[in-house]
């Protein structure tokens, strides 16, 4: 790392946040001054003081190229991914990193989701068919199958999704969520625009499996409308819209259950 730096009198302080649950008290920053490169990434910039200077100093990362949704961390108070944030948007100015809000530490930047995969898995992220659906007949027209039973879905019945589809599960939107702070039950922005990308797929046969989490209180009803989600999101996807889209559906349905009673219901 060092062989690549070039000479220069230039440095950047960085300070963050370092806690090890297991043996500190409470949270900390550490402060790093390191030097500037113009071209360095934050990623890069945290290799090297953990090649360099701190080796304990832990992070999460892989693909370096806003693919993985790895390295997301809160950069200045903003949620965003390290690999796509660089030094010189900062430079001369001290950058403060912080783990991602509404997650409980591990280990200073790296962040516990097991609950986010939970919250991911609770609205059924795959497309259920119309044989697997629990009502028989399929309630959405579906695209034409091949003779070998694939589907041929048209480029408008994709652009219905697409952009839902684009999520890289960096969890930003959930660090930049208010009410995530204030309900934790919430199933959150990146699981209900999920949930929305498959209940638009007409390939997809499973929205009523899906109902009971997303127009739960904790589900779409949970979210007040702040839109920082579709902000923060480095693939452009809009969790905000998909919520709001979900709540207007909600509230057409319910209305229209008092004009058309369900088969059995009284
Ligand atoms: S919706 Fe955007 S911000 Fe949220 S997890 Fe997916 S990619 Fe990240």
């Amino acid at each position: 790392m060092t062989d690549m730096i070039k000479t220069n009198d230039r440095t950047i302080t960085l300070e963050i946040l370092r806690y090890n649950p297991e043996s500190d008290e409470a949270p900390t920053f550490g402060t790093f001054e390191i030097p500037y490169v113009e071209d360095w990434s934050l990623l890069d910039a945290l290799e090297y003081i953990k090649d360099e200077m701190d080796s304990s100093l832990s992070y999460r990362w892989s693909c370096r190229m806003a693919v993985c949704g790895s390295c997301g961390m809160v950069i200045n108070g903003k949620p965003q991914l390290g690999c796509e944030t660089f030094l010189r948007s900062y430079y001369p100015e001290k950058m403060r990193i912080e783990p991602l809000a509404n997650f409980p530490i591990e280990r200073d930047l790296v962040v516990d989701s097991s609950d986010f995969i939970k919250k991911l898995e609770s609205v059924k992220p795959y497309i259920i068919d119309a044989v697997d659906a629990t009502k028989a007949a399929p309630k959405k027209k579906q695209p034409e199958k091949t003779s070998t039973g694939v589907y041929k879905q048209k480029p408008a019945e994709l652009g219905l999704y697409k952009q839902f589809s684009m999520c890289i599960n960096c969890m930003l939107c959930y660090s930049a969520c208010p009410q995530m702070g204030l309900n934790p039950l919430f199933t959150g922005p990146a699981a209900l625009a999920l949930g929305h990308r498959y209940n638009l797929d007409n390939r997809d046969q499973g929205a009523d499996e899906r109902t009971e989490v997303i127009q739960d209180k904790n589900g779409v009803w949970s979210c007040t409308f702040v839109g920082y989600c579709s902000e923060v999101c480095p693939k452009n996807v809009d969790p905000a819209a998909a919520i709001n889209q979900n709540k207007a559906q909600g509230a057409q349905d319910w209305a229209l259950s008092f004009l058309m009673p369900r088969k059995g219901d009284k």
